[in-house]
């Protein structure tokens, strides 16, 4: 089984929606075996984001994930860095196909209520980036 790192960002946590989302990512068959909130300082913001660094929107994007508290997480299944991205949908909510937490929760590309790892490697690198191998059972 694979595993992948998943953010509930400021937006949807500020929105008491955690459950919500959590609901959406078990309902798919993901496990989540580590989860923990925290509040990110503007330069851990840009460390996580930093492929990003060059972006125009890289300021607003790394303020905006240290305005609030996010939730943390590792999912775990078969296949779970794919069906992750698939349960949250399109980056800007306008595309996000029904019934993806991006369409339903998402209020714009940026303020996008989740995160989820984009292949193995970032996969590990990021999970790596938030939690400690004691935290991982
Ligand atoms: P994430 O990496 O957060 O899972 P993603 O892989 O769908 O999202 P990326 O292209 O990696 O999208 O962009 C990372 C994040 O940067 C987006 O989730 C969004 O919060 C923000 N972002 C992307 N494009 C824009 C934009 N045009 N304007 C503002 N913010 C943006
Ligand atoms: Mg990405």
């Amino acid at each position: 089984t694979e595993r992948t790192l998943s953010i509930i960002k400021p937006d949807a946590t500020t929105r008491n929606l955690t459950g919500k989302i959590n609901a959406k990512f078990e309902d798919a068959g993901l496990r989540i075996v580590a989860q923990k909130r925290i509040h990110l300082t503007p330069a851990q913001a840009g460390q996580f984001y930093i492929v990003h660094k060059d972006r125009p929107f890289f300021g607003e994007l790394t303020e905006f994930m240290a305005s609030a508290p996010v939730v943390v997480q590792v999912l775990e299944g078969e296949g779970a860095i794919a069906k992750n991205r698939e349960v949250m949908g399109a980056t800007n909510p306008a595309d996000a196909a029904p019934g993806t937490i991006r369409k339903e929760f998402a209020e714009s590309v940026g303020e996008n209520s989740v995160h989820g790892s984009d292949a193995p490697e970032t996969a590990a690198e990021e999970i790596a980036f938030f939690f400690s191998g004691l935290e991982l059972v």
